[in-house]
Parts: structure tokens; C-alpha cells; sequence
């Protein structure tokens, strides 16, 4: 075994993303592209989504395994029912320390409340314009973003933490990176700038779309001058900055010019239970079968284990256009991010 894979193998197991519904509100250009996800576009049907129990139960062999952070996610994840009920579930797991959930916000002013009150700390609001116009060429509905903003004040107001996430893509949205800064800036909320990725095989992605952290933080920096922040632990993919004439900080998540597979600490975990180890894999593991065919908690556990303790994922330190357009990639609408 060279060096190099058995650094690849040492990465710990820290941060578990369950994605719990595939279905989504919205019709992302570089997500769900509409063209691809239509109205015949078959999803996963109801009876292949793992259960609450059986979500609870996974994430019960991976917190034994040292994953510390839970983060729910889809497709859009508040349009599965009841979610409040599975976060009051993960509550209650010994070594889980943080649950937090991605949304694209617009039914958080029904939701906030509850989700807080079972327990969740904190959501990430997807918001890539406040421009209607691009917010809508974004979003591919006829959405206007004062719905996004309607659920981000929900949940402020409801006492959860908000960070928005902001995916820029050149020649779309990118003269929205000043005013999405400035407005957050405003509200003191740190915003997060997304490369574009070329995840999943609908979106149309080449290396011209992508706006990269180093233009970004040029363009943020003319607001103020920005100031570079420690990251707070190991695994952490945004690159953290602080507004020198403020508290207030903004990230950069910079997944295909400054990559950071060597320190790639996060499992993940699609609605219908096969276990990913890249964003970019091909195919994953199927964990509900394993659970349904009987599996003890200790064989859940080894199982995990194993998977994991064979990554030598390294997808986006060796991408090329070839790989990125070739690669037989599953959609983020599927994995969530
Ligand atoms: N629907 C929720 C939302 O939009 O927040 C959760 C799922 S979404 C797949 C999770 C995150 O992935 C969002 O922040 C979204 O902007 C980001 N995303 C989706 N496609 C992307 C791409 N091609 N490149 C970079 N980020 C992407
Ligand atoms: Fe839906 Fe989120 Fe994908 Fe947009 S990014 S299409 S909101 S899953
Ligand atoms: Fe982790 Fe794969 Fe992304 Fe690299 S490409 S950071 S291994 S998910």
C-alpha cells in the first residue's frame, strides 16, 4: 500500500448526510434540470425510503463509529412528513452532538417552530439570487425569492442558526455574489459561497460555469476586506473569513479549484439506505438491504465499518472535463449534497 492510500484510508468518520427524500419544489438548474426531471421523471417510490426506525437505527452504528454531526437533506427534505418526529429520534443518540438540516426554506414558516422545538440547531438556506429574475432561471420555477426569505426570517425568528448557501454559476447568477453578501451581511448571516460542482450527469457542467473562490473573495472583498478565520475543526470544507469592519463572517466551499479530499471526513446516506462514500461515486452500498435481510446491531456496525475502511475516494483532486462529463455519477438531487 502506497503512502498516499493509506492517508486516503486513515480519514475519519465524522459527518453523516441523510438524504430523506428525493423529491423536490424546486427545479435547480444545476440540480434538477427540468428538461431531465419532468413530469414523467420517475422517483423512488414510498415503500424504498428507509423508515424513521431504520434511519435512527443507522445513525445509531455510525455515531458508535465517531460521527459527532447529522445533517438531514434530498431532494428537499421538509417535503417528507413529520420530520420533526425523526429529529426528536436522533436526538436521543448517544455521541450526536449536532443535527442541523439543508432547505431550500419556502415551507419554513409552517416548519421552523416545530423542527426547533424537536431539537433541530440549525438549517442552511440554499438562496442563489435576490433577483427574481435569476432567482427564477435558478431555481427553474416561477417562484419569487421573497418566499426563501419568508423562511429564513421563520427561522430566525424561531431561534435556529441560518447560514445560506449560495451556488454561483457564471454567467447566471454571478452578479448577484455583491448583493447576496451585502444582504446577509446586513442581516448577520454568514453566506456561502458554492462552486459550481459537476455532480450527478444532468446539469451540463464544464469548468467555463465555474466561478472560482479566488474570484469570489476579490469580488466579496470589495465590500470589506476580509480576514481569515481558523477552521473550527478537522473536515471542515468551507474556507472561513470574517468582514474586518464586522462579526460577520462568509465562507467559501471551493470543491473544484482548491479541493480537500485528504481531509474528506463524511459519510452519506441516500433516502433509500445505499451508503456513499464520494459525492461522485458511481454507486453506493446497500445498507437497508442489510438491515432488512435481519443484520444485528453489531453486524450494522462491522458492516459500516468495512465500507468505510475500503475509501480511497479522492474524486475531485484527480477531476477532468472527461471525468467530470464521462463519469457515470449519481444526481445531487439523490445523494443531497
Ligand atoms: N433542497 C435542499 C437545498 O437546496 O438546500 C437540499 C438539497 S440540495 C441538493 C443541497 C445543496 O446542494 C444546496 O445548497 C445546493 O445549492 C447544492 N447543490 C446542488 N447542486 C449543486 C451543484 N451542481 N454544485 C454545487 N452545489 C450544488
Ligand atoms: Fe431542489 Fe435543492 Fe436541488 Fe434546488 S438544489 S433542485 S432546491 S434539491
Ligand atoms: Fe470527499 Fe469525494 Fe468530495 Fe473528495 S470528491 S471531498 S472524497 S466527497
Amino acid at each position: 500500500m502506497t503512502a498516499d492510500v493509506h492517508d486516503q484510508l486513515s480519514r475519519p468518520l465524522q459527518d453523516l448526510r441523510i438524504s430523506i427524500m428525493d423529491r423536490c419544489n424546486f427545479r435547480c438548474t444545476y440540480c434538477m434540470p427540468k428538461e431531465i426531471f419532468g413530469d414523467d421523471y420517475v422517483f423512488l417510490p414510498e415503500e424504498s425510503l428507509l423508515s424513521f426506525e431504520e434511519i435512527t437505527r443507522a445513525a445509531e452504528q455510525f455515531a458508535a463509529l465517531g460521527v459527532k454531526k447529522i445533517r438531514l437533506t434530498g431532494g428537499e427534505p421538509l417535503l417528507r412528513k413529520d420530520v420533526p418526529e425523526l429529529i426528536a429520534s436522533l436526538r436521543t443518540i448517544e455521541g450526536i452532538e449536532d443535527i442541523a438540516l439543508t432547505t431550500n426554506a419556502v415551507m419554513l414558516p409552517k416548519q421552523a417552530k416545530p423542527l426547533y422545538e424537536a431539537g433541530l440547531e440549525r438549517v442552511n438556506v440554499s438562496l442563489d439570487a435576490l433577483h427574481t429574475d435569476v432567482f427564477q432561471e435558478m431555481s427553474g420555477r416561477k417562484t419569487s425569492p421573497n418566499a426563501v426569505l419568508r423562511g429564513i426570517d421563520a427561522a430566525i425568528e424561531a431561534g435556529l442558526g441560518v447560514k445560506v448557501n449560495m451556488v454561483v454559476r457564471k454567467g447566471v447568477n454571478d452578479e448577484e455574489v455583491i448583493p447576496m453578501a451585502r444582504y446577509c451581511k446586513e442581516k448577520g448571516l454568514t453566506l456561502r459561497f458554492i462552486e459550481f460542482m459537476d455532480v450527478g450527469q444532468t446539469n451540463g457542467w464544464d469548468f467555463s460555469q465555474v466561478v472560482s473562490k479566488k474570484e469570489l473573495h476579490e469580488r466579496v472583498s470589495q465590500i470589506a476586506p476580509l480576514e481569515a478565520l481558523e477552521r473550527n475543526y478537522f473536515g471542515e470544507v468551507a474556507s472561513r473569513y470574517r468582514y474586518r469592519d464586522s462579526d460577520v463572517e462568509v465562507g467559501f466551499i471551493s470543491s473544484v479549484t482548491e479541493t480537500f479530499c485528504g481531509s474528506c471526513t463524511r459519510a452519506r446516506l441516500s433516502a433509500d439506505g445505499k451508503l456513499f462514500t464520494c459525492l461522485f461515486s458511481e454507486s453506493g452500498s446497500d445498507l437497508r438491504a442489510v438491515m432488512r435481510d435481519g443484520a444485528t446491531d453489531g453486524q450494522i456496525h462491522d458492516w459500516i465499518r468495512a465500507v468505510w475502511g475500503k475509501r480511497e475516494d479522492r474524486y475531485s483532486e484527480l477531476r477532468t472535463e472527461e471525468s467530470a462529463r464521462n463519469r457515470k455519477k449519481i444526481e445531487m438531487s439523490y445523494i443531497g449534497g
